[in-house]
């Protein structure tokens, strides 16, 4: 088969099988050769390891993992890709295209069904930009028996989802993120290296799985309804910010932060995992 990144024949593949970019699907092809590759190593794709892939397009990737790892299942939204999906990968006995969207299916089965005799099991993907944060908390947050999550996403993301926690840059996503996993920005990638180039630089990230997380938050629940009630309104005092969508009464804000010791006038984007996490503790047990 053809390199899968050039833009020949990407083009002749378009039209023998009439297919068109779908922007609603953030379908921007990487027609830059030395990225996949780069990827697939990166991402950990060797021969004991399953590689999960969101989103194959034509199968760009896809191939450069199978060519590295002893299994890959790559799940694909748009219909009109499988059957060029079927003959860009048809020399891969190591490929499963599941036809989905990635948001909906049951990754945990699809883990179980399909990786049976592989030592660990990685994602790989170059997603869909209009689901970078619901697709990555997804992978997260349910907890799959994944070791590492390798993903092309755009360069803001990954400067915010790489900040520092207790930094300027830092947001939600980046407390979330750091609570699961430890997060690194492996290399920059050119709008030029798409097809259609999007309006924006691109970034692939490498999410390392911590097996447990490294912190102690009392009840994850309010954890993350802490986090999301003070970073909706980050440029207040925590004073304010806790009680924002009913959090917490103002008395309660005040006695959590005095039982932390936490200024209370202090800002929720300079606490560090620490402290993020004592606060959490605490809250638990008052509210
Ligand atoms: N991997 C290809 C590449 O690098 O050239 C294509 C990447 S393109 C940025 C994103 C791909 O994700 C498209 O093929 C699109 O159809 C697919 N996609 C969009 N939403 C999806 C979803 N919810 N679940 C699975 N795939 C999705």
């Amino acid at each position: 088969m053809a390199s899968l990144s050039d833009i020949g024949t990407i083009k002749d593949i378009m039209r023998r099988h009439g297919f068109s970019f779908s922007k609603g699907l953030g379908q921007n092809f990487l027609v830059n050769p030395s990225v996949c590759p780069r990827m697939a190593e990166l991402g950990g794709a060797n021969e004991n390891a399953g590689v999960l892939e969101i989103g194959p397009g034509i199968g760009v990737l896809t191939a450069e993992l199978a060519r590295r790892a002893r299994k890959v299942v790559a799940v694909e939204l748009d219909e009109r890709l499988l059957p060029v999906l079927e003959e860009t990968l048809a020399e891969f006995t190591n490929v499963r295209v599941i036809h989905g969207d990635a948001l909906q299916l049951d990754l945990a089965e699809v883990i179980r069904e399909n990786f049976a005799g592989c030592e660990s099991v990685a994602v790989c993907a170059n997603l869909p930009y209009y689901i970078t944060s619901p697709i990555i908390m997804t992978l997260l947050e349910s907890r799959l028996p994944i070791t590492s999550v390798t993903v092309m996403v755009q360069k803001e993301a990954a400067d915010r989802i790489c900040a520092a926690v207790g930094s300027r840059e830092s947001g939600a996503l980046t407390v979330a993120i750091h609570y699961y996993a430890h997060p690194r920005l492996l290399f920059k990638v050119s709008a030029g290296s798409f097809m259609p180039p999007p309006k924006v630089n691109s970034a692939v990230i490498r999410l390392d799985i911590l097996p447990e997380p490294a912190y102690d938050v009392g009840n994850e629940k309010i954890f993350f309804a802490m986090v999301k009630a003070g970073f909706s309104q980050r440029r207040k005092t925590l004073a304010n910010s806790l009680t924002s969508g009913g959090f917490l009464t103002k008395e309660q804000a005040a006695k959590a932060l005095s039982d932390s010791d936490i200024s209370p006038n202090a800002r929720i984007e300079s606490l560090d995992m620490e402290n993020l996490a004592l606060l959490s503790r605490i809250i638990s047990k008052i509210s």
